[in-house]
């Protein structure tokens, strides 16, 4: 990894190289809610005092723009006696996603391992993922955020350029050849020992930020042990079933795909929509026989996957602990509660 530091009244420049030839998705400020505090969403941006780069947590991840909620994967067309088949990527240029946080790349690592590395790839997603240019930004810890206990507080991976905040200056992580040759077209030099302690220090001040947090240790054993715990009933008696969590959630990817006919016979589309493992037909099968019927098993399967399931299969939890989950549920119903009560240190 390559380091450079640069004064802030640079990125400006850099912002407008990148909207010169690409789409550039940024966060900007998509409303106030009932307690008069803004909100922010990712939209095309191009303009640069659109961005709000102090942004807190997005309502809605990012997914929906390489893992869309509703997707055509494929068209096929009659003439005749003839008929064809279309393959569409739905890529039509490379997107630039300006100012992710380090727990919205961690999901789209997760993701990788998954829709890109997994037994059975998923093109469409690969093909925007193929297609992307990501700069990370820092950002400031929300109460409701515990991506430290996740190991999701800080990117690795994922990115091509990474800023901190040092004063009025940005210590910037280079891991792309592209975001190399962006930087040369501004003044930005390597950074010396002092900036190293800028650096270092400004990651042990956002270390101490954290409120929330989730204890991960020896998880998968004690969801192992607790399977039959009556916790989950109790927190099945207040889920809605309403798949809010799984929407706003940047890991979950769990789909159906339906097939639909013109009524002429002359066209038909095979179509990707994204599912909630919470929503009551999810586990329903042909036959109309339901394997979980119940909310509280539905809950517990969702967290089975992220928790259990995902670990064993990929060393890591499919839970970034963006808190986006715990915001949105009408019910209260949050990931630091819910593993807290698991573990028999809290109530459901
Ligand atoms: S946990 Fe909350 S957001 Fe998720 S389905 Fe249940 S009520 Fe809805
Ligand atoms: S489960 Fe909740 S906290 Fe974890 S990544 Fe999904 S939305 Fe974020």
């Amino acid at each position: 990894m390559l380091f450079r530091v640069f004064d802030q009244g640079e990125l400006p420049i850099l912002f407008s190289a990148l909207t010169a030839r690409h789409e550039v998705i940024g966060p900007v400020e998509a409303g106030v809610d009932r307690h008069g505090k803004p909100f922010y969403a990712f939209e095309p941006a191009t303009d640069f005092r659109a961005l709000r780069l102090a942004y807190t947590t997005t309502k809605l991840p990012a997914k929906r723009y390489f893992l869309p909620c509703r997707e055509d994967l494929a068209t096929f067309r009659t003439s005749g006696s003839d008929w064809s088949k279309t393959v569409e990527y739905n890529v039509d240029r490379p997107r630039v996603f300006f100012g992710l946080h380090a727990c919205d790349i961690n999901a789209l690592n997760k993701l990788d391992k998954v829709l890109t590395g997994g037994d059975y790839p998923m093109p469409w997603y690969a093909a925007k993922r193929r297609n992307m240019f990501i700069v990370g930004v820092d950002c400031e810890p929300q109460p409701s955020c515990f991506c430290r206990s996740m190991g999701a507080d800080t990117a690795l991976s994922g990115f091509d350029l990474f800023l901190t905040g040092i004063g009025d200056r940005y210590f910037a992580e280079i891991l792309s050849n592209n975001a190399y040759n962006l930087l040369r077209g501004i003044r930005a030099v390597e950074p010396g020992e002092e900036e190293h302690v800028l650096y270092r220090r400004a990651v042990a001040e956002k270390t101490r930020k954290y409120t929330a947090r989730v204890d991960t240790t020896d998880l998968t054993k004690i969801l192992d042990m607790e399977f039959e715990s009556p916790v989950w009933k109790s927190w099945g008696e207040k889920c809605l079933s309403c798949g809010s969590c799984a929407a706003v959630c940047p890991t979950c990817y769990c789909y159906g795909v339906e097939e639909t006919v013109d009524i002429d016979l002359s066209v038909a589309r095979k179509t990707k929509t994204l599912y909630s493992c919470n929503l009551v037909d999810f586990a329903q099968v042909a036959g109309g026989h339901n394997f979980r019927p119940e909310s509280h098993s539905r809950l517990k399967y969702r967290y089975y996957h992220k928790h259990r399931g995902f670990v064993e299969a990929y060393e890591e939890s499919l839970c970034t602990g963006c808190g986006r989950c715990g915001e949105t549920c009408l019910a209260g119903i949050n990931v630091p509660d819910v593993i807290a009560s698991v573990r028999g240190e809290g109530g459901a």
